[in-house]
């Protein structure tokens, strides 16, 4: 059933994360969606498994675990949980491995993921003449009308570490257009054709919020950075519905594969929003989805207008803004200048006074705010406006505003999060990913105040895990790994990058289960499994809270079940 629909277990999964890395791309077929769920069936399953961490204070390893209705029947050694399920459940011996609660990623983007399972994946490239030679052999899901479309490259990963210009480009794309997105989302490397459909000259002055990089006589170097990369986005045809609905198909798909039976998405555009409602009447969506609402573009007013839905798995009670850019693309605001670039101190996206109106707005709606922030001085503007403005609401500690990514902040600003009552919605993988060169932006101070979770969690703040996918891959294993050992995969550097703020297994797991569902206000339903609960669970090779975090990367995941439905399955049965 579920093997069907998810496309044949561990073998369905392999093809999918080899097509992610960009190696080989299968264009998926032309579908209307995931097929239906199956409803939750009131016959009763058990579970046994040599260990499951049920997160349960009372009751926190043990060996069988009971889903009836969707929703966790007992939990106990194997006998006392076949006496609670009666003698006609059916048992699932799950062997050696180990169930932990259902993991969710607290910041990703599916519309995003699903565009990077369907377009040229720069991702893992070595240097300019790799990604030209990926671009070479794009699929046809991978164009726009004839605009050529590619996304993840990062030139910190090359030999050459400048930034890319439309030259090299242009050299095997004269006539066709090309728009490549960077790995963080935040910058555009496109060619002579794209830049004069977007009308883009020496002449056009940069817009508010954004950069056209320029090199001699002041002409476009063919990367955009932030508010100007909506320039092309203007210019570019959409996506058509039937490639829309292939892309989520395919990042619905691709989440349960890794593991995770919820997303926080991190900005929805009503387009997309309005495909998910429609399939989540339909019984179609294989995990849950807690949407913030993009409040950065016109939606905002629709979504303002209509206020917070709760459907069956998915849910829109929370807005994202962004109110600055990345650190690796020096977008990110900081108070004083770039260690590597002096008088430059990045950008805000919104005054602060238009972020205020509309943070007020959604608040007084009843939705909790969710603001993307990375440097300091952005995070010090957030800090300021969500305090004034939950006061004036009431919605102090109740709200649950949250700080997305809370990346470099100052000490007095890491303490006023946690006192306010605020969550930090960080992503370890970042910090692994930044580490070689984030030093580097900031100097040896600020430093100190980056990626700083134990801070963060000293202070009182909940942590909410996540990988920012497609920025990093949707990886929760990759992630547990990066949140204990500060190192890259090589275990790198030893002992851990600033290793006093790694997160033990235990704190790690947690991010991605009880903090996560705190995030969401859904923590007397999810993130822990114990009876009465949703029945959202994983199972792993491996024991994320005790085994070596060396044992990590490696492992996979077996099962993902999703209110008692097996929504992935790497083994036949
Ligand atoms: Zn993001």
């Amino acid at each position: 059933m579920t093997l069907r629909r998810l496309g044949g277990g561990l073998l369905g999964a392999v093809l999918i994360l080899t097509s992610l890395a960009g190696c080989t791309r299968r264009v998926p077929p032309v579908d209307d969606g995931p097929a239906p769920m199956p409803e939750p069936t009131a016959a009763t399953t058990v579970y046994v498994a040599q260990r499951i961490r049920t997160l349960d204070p009372a009751k926190p390893l043990v060996e069988a675990l009971a889903v009836k209705d969707g929703k966790v029947l007992a939990t106990g050694t194997k006998d006392e949980v076949l006496a609670a399920a009666g003698n006609d459940a059916r048992v699932v011996e799950l062997g050696s491995v180990t169930v932990v609660p259902g993991l969710t990623d607290s910041h990703g983007h599916l519309a995003g993921l699903g565009q990077g399972l369907v377009t040229v994946g720069l991702q893992g490239v070595d240097s300019k003449a790799e990604a030209l030679e990926r671009l070479s052999s794009a699929p046809s899901s991978a164009f726009r009308g004839d605009w050529l479309l590619g996304q993840g490259w990062d030139q910190n990963d090359w030999q050459d570490k400048a930034f890319p210009t439309r030259a090299d480009l242009d050299a095997r794309f004269p006539t066709r257009p090309v728009a490549l997105s960077r790995v963080d989302g935040h910058a555009l490397w496109v060619n002579g054709e794209a830049l004069r459909r977007a009308g883009i000259t020496r002449d056009t002055k940069d817009p508010a919020g954004g950069r056209i990089l320029r090199g001699e006589g002041g002409e476009p170097t063919g990367i955009l950075v932030d508010n100007a990369m909506a320039l092309i986005e203007a210019v570019l045809p959409r996506a058509t519905d039937a490639q829309h609905a292939a892309q989520l198909t395919a990042a619905l798909k691709h989440s349960a594969q890794v593991g995770l039976t919820g997303v926080h998405d991190a900005g929805m555009d009503l387009r997309t929003f309005r495909l998910l409602q429609r399939w989540d009447k339909e019984g179609k969506l294989p995990l849950r989805v807690y949407a913030m609402a993009d409040g950065q573009t016109g939606d905002r007013e629709t979504y303002l207008k209509e206020g917070p839905h709760e459907g069956r798995m998915l849910t829109m009670r929370a807005v994202k803004l962004t109110l600055d850019g990345a650190l690796g693309s020096r977008g990110a605001a900081l108070h004083q200048d770039y260690s590597d670039e002096p008088g430059h101190r990045g950008l805000l996206l919104l005054t602060p006074e238009e972020y205020e109106a509309r943070v007020r707005a959604f608040m007084a709606r009843g939705f909790q705010v969710c603001t993307h922030a990375i440097g300091d001085r952005a995070n010090t503007v957030v800090l300021d406006v969500l305090s004034r403005a939950a006061e004036a609401t009431g919605t102090q500690q109740s709200g649950r505003h949250r700080v997305e990514h809370a990346q470099v902040m100052r000490p007095e600003d890491i303490d006023r999060l946690g006192r306010g009552g605020f969550i930090a919605s960080v992503q370890p993988t970042h910090a692994t990913s930044d580490m070689p060169w984030a030093e580097a932006r900031v100097g040896p101070e600020r430093i100190r105040g980056a990626y700083a979770w134990q801070r963060l969690k000293a202070s009182g703040a909940v942590l909410a895990l996540g990988s920012d996918f497609p920025v990093e891959r949707p990886d929760v294993l990759a992630g547990l790994y990066a949140a204990r050992t500060r190192q890259d995969l090589r275990g790198l550097p030893e002992g851990g990058w600033y290793a006093g703020q790694r997160l033990s297994g235990q704190e790690a797991l947690e991010g991605f289960t009880v903090g996560a569902a705190h995030a969401s206000f859904a923590e007397a339903r999810r993130g822990r499994l114990q009876p009465g609960m949703d029945a959202d669970f994983v199972a792993l090779t491996v024991d994320p809270v005790d085994a070596p975090a060396s044992e990590l990367p490696g492992a996979q995941v077996r099962l993902t079940v999703v209110a008692g439905i097996e929504v992935f399955r790497a083994f036949q049965r």
